[in-house]
């Protein structure tokens, strides 16, 4: 073997040795963006998530009504968007403008604002001291369109960020007679997300469709994305089913009872807790639940969401108090951010 050749090997296996350290650091996972900075969802908070070099950056995905995956968190356009000013007309009975009720071109008309809280005096952002509302100019934009500035930057900036996509309220879907899931993993695989080979994982809150994914619709399209089953409280009605005629919340408790990880672990490769769900009080002091390691031990990994800068538990004194005992003591595999720049630099700083 020559010098030289060898000398590449090296390197190679140098750079192969570096692929998999840093595969073990906990992974920083840009929830909604910088969402922390700029207005959720928006290309401008994706770009600038981008720059804090997370991991991965997410895409929570909603239909429009031309079956345009819409990046966007709620399936509502009330409280990020000015829809009530431009559509005013267009609210269904129960009082929210549906983002399904519109097409791509009528939502590319709204401006995008931070997260507000209408009352009777008018709209109050919901994380007072976020981006001012109602400044600058901002956009819905696409999947396709988010995608396409992530890779962009993957080739200018040369880093290799990933994405993390939810498919949102997959039951609602359905009812309006959309298969988003299948809608979204076209999408994906378009873009040459088709296996574990990418840098992506799937994620849902609703176990059924999580599985018809994995059964049905992956084989069906020769495409195997690693799969996150997201964990939510029953009162919260993420999912809601009908039962006796009637739209009921979907009972999530059996996901954390005997028995339901091991299910997860029949379709899913990682959990989705909220963060709360991890730890308990215990005579005024915070200690870890049972959900973690039960998780770790059937080789599920733990992402749970959302560690906020600007909402710091009272119990703990900083955010980085709050990183310690999630990455430090319970040992997550990595973790949802509003702030992944803070996040991203306690993890380089703690895994150093
Ligand atoms: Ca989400």
């Amino acid at each position: 073997m020559t010098k030289i050749l060898s000398l590449v090997l090296g390197l190679s296996l140098l750079a192969c040795a570096d692929t998999a350290l840093a595969a073990d650091k906990p992974l920083v996972i840009a929830h909604r963006g910088a969402s922390g900075y700029l207005p959720e969802h928006t290309l401008e908070a994706k770009a600038l998530a981008y720059g804090m070099r997370p991991d991965y950056i997410e895409q929570d995905l909603v239909l429009s009504r031309d079956n345009h995956l819409i990046v966007m968190h709620d399936i509502h356009l009330d409280s990020t968007t000015d829809v009530a000013t431009v559509f005013p007309r267009r609210a269904r009975a129960d009082g929210h403008y549906y983002t399904i009720d519109f097409t791509l071109a009528e939502l590319k008309q709204l401006r995008v604002s931070e997260a507000f809280i209408q009352s009777g005096d008018g709209p109050t952002q919901k994380f007072p001291g976020r981006f001012p509302l109602g400044r600058s100019s901002f956009q819905l934009s696409t999947l396709e369109e988010e995608i396409e500035l992530i890779q962009g930057l993957n080739e200018t900036l040369g880093y290799d960020i990933g994405l993390y996509p939810e498919i949102k309220k997959p039951a609602f879907h359905h009812r309006e007679g959309r298969d988003i899931a299948a809608l979204a993993l076209r999408a994906l695989k378009r873009y040459g997300y088709t296996d574990r080979k990418q840098k992506i994982f799937l994620q849902s809150f609703d176990a059924e469709e999580l599985q018809r994914i994995d059964r049905e619709l992956m084989p069906k399209l020769e495409m195997d994305l690693p799969l996150v089953q997201l964990i939510a409280m029953t009162s919260w009605g993420e999912k809601r089913v009908e039962v006796g005629g009637e739209l009921v919340n979907y009972d999530y408790s059996w996901m954390r009872e005997k028995g339901g990880l091991e299910k997860i672990a029949g379709y899913a490769d990682g959990i989705g807790p909220w963060a709360m769900m991890l730890v308990a009080q215990q005579d005024g002091d915070i200690a870890p639940t049972a959900l973690l390691p039960r998780a770790q031990q059937l080789g599920l990994a733990v992402y749970p969401y959302t560690f906020r800068a600007d909402r710091v538990p009272a119990q703990l004194e900083s955010f980085d108090a709050l990183l310690q005992l999630f990455v430090g003591e319970l040992g997550v595999d990595g973790l949802f951010t509003d702030h992944p720049d803070q996040a991203r630099a306690f993890i380089n700083e703690f895994t150093e």
